[in-house]
């Protein structure tokens, strides 16, 4: 019996690090305590390294709340098995996206494991999960410099290294010290400390004020004598963003914020020694027309006055414009789309200024173009006006049923 529990334990072993193998750099993204934005910089530098051309794979194993589910809005989506093993959800072109949230019934679960558990539900989150090939593979670690990110730097086995993330206040620059010793002490490369938070932009005189003393994991990152990446600002949009589930990266990509998160980017590629990827030439599409801050434009496929419930087959579209102000739609506009082509009308929408499309149904490549384009896309609505529609979806009470064509 033992030496069929070896048995087992040796090919578990060799199935994961067959996985590993094929993921050419392994982050793991760590910081001394919660709450200093690890889960955010951690979705939004796989975002961004997808964005920039880069398989990517981003694993959430934060026992203690994992979020990326909810900053990616990926919390209603259901996990699909094959042959093959789990399939990650998939998030714009280039990203794969696995949480232990997305396997636990209920979110207190996790917590409540006992270390072997744990261990457990990280290896099966490597190696039952389809990968595939991968660029980067970011892992989202617990907190702190227990025995949770100990048990992941001994699975993964050779992490490239790791990304510490930090706040500028004493606190949590003293515990991100505690942080780049536990890295010293099971050789992990610290790959670079990136100060979150760290001063605040006036949306209005574009002032940067430190509420919190800035620069101090500039600071430690000298003399601790490990890279600095750089400096996220304490950024309004970010905790809207997150909360809406619509990653930053992707919707504000034009941000002095998104700035600075690239500036990150390129500094942890060149100390790493990578470079971008060449990208393909694709057409870009036209910029979209400039809208009003408080005006949110929906797009809906209609047909005789009702939602369409097979995207793609609607002969018209309604695009309305809803005012965050007023609390009100304030224009209802119908138009004809372009001839009904792959791909066409994730372009076509763009350009015509859509925030939100709200579908029946809609397949899984058109969804990630709408992603791309950085469109929010709601699926699963029942047949109604439009008018209503955006009303429900305002107040967040639309009703998100079956994918009517997910083809
Ligand atoms: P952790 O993973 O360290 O526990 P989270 O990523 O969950 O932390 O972030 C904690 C909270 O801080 C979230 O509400 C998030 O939106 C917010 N947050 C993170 N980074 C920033 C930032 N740069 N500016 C403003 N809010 C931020």
């Amino acid at each position: 019996m033992a030496h069929e529990e070896n048995a087992d334990m040796m090919m578990e072993e060799l199935e994961l690090t067959k996985k590993l193998d094929q993921f050419k750099h392994k982050i793991m993204v760590l910081s001394g305590k919660g709450g200093v934005g690890k889960s955010t910089v951690a979705a939004n530098l796989a975002i961004s390294l997808g964005l920039n051309g880069f398989k990517t794979g981003l694993l959430d194993i934060d026992f203690h709340g994992p979020s990326i589910p909810k900053l990616l809005g990926l919390e209603h989506e259901t996990i699909h098995t094959d042959e093959n093993g789990i399939n990650p959800l998939v998030y714009g072109t280039n990203l794969k996206v696995m949480s232990l949230g997305m396997l636990l019934k209920s979110k207190d679960d996790a917590v409540i494991w006992r270390g072997p558990m744990k261990m457990g539900a990280i290896k099966q989150l490597i190696k039952d999960v389809n990968w595939g090939e991968l660029d980067y593979f970011i892992i989202d670690s617990p907190p702190g410099t227990g025995d949770e990110p100990l048990s992941v730097v001994q699975i993964i086995k050779n992490p490239t290294g790791a990304v510490v993330v930090t706040t500028p206040q004493d606190l949590s620059v003293s515990d991100v010290r505690r942080s780049i010793t536990f890295c010293d002490k099971v050789k992990l490369p610290v790959l670079g400390v990136i100060e979150n938070m760290s001063g605040f932009i006036c949306p209005h005189c574009h002032e940067k004020t430190d509420i919190f003393k800035s620069g101090g994991g500039q600071v430690m990152a000298k003399d601790m004598n490990v890279n600095f990446l750089g400096q996220i600002p304490l950024e309004p949009d970010i905790v809207t963003a997150s909360d809406e589930g619509r990653p930053y990266i992707y919707y504000y990509g034009k941000s002095e914020t998104a700035k600075k998160i690239d500036i990150i980017i390129q500094n942890l590629l060149t100390f790493i020694g990578d470079s971008k990827p060449v990208p393909q030439a694709e057409p870009q599409p036209a910029e979209p027309e400039k809208l009003p801050e408080n005006i949110k434009r929906y797009g809906i496929p209609v047909t005789d006055g009702k939602l369409c419930q097979h995207f793609g087959h609607s002969d018209k579209f309604a695009l309305i414009d809803y005012d965050l102000e007023q609390n009100k739609i304030i224009k209802t506009e119908i138009k004809n789309p372009p001839p009904h082509e792959p791909g066409i009308l994730p372009k076509w929408l763009h350009e015509q200024g859509v925030h939100v499309i709200i579908a029946g149904g809609m397949g899984e490549r058109a969804k990630n173009l709408f992603i791309d384009a950085g469109i929010e896309v709601f699926i699963g609505a029942a047949v109604d006006t439009p008018e209503n529609l955006v009303c429900a979806h305002v107040k967040k009470e639309l009703i998100a049923g079956e994918n009517m064509c997910d083809h």
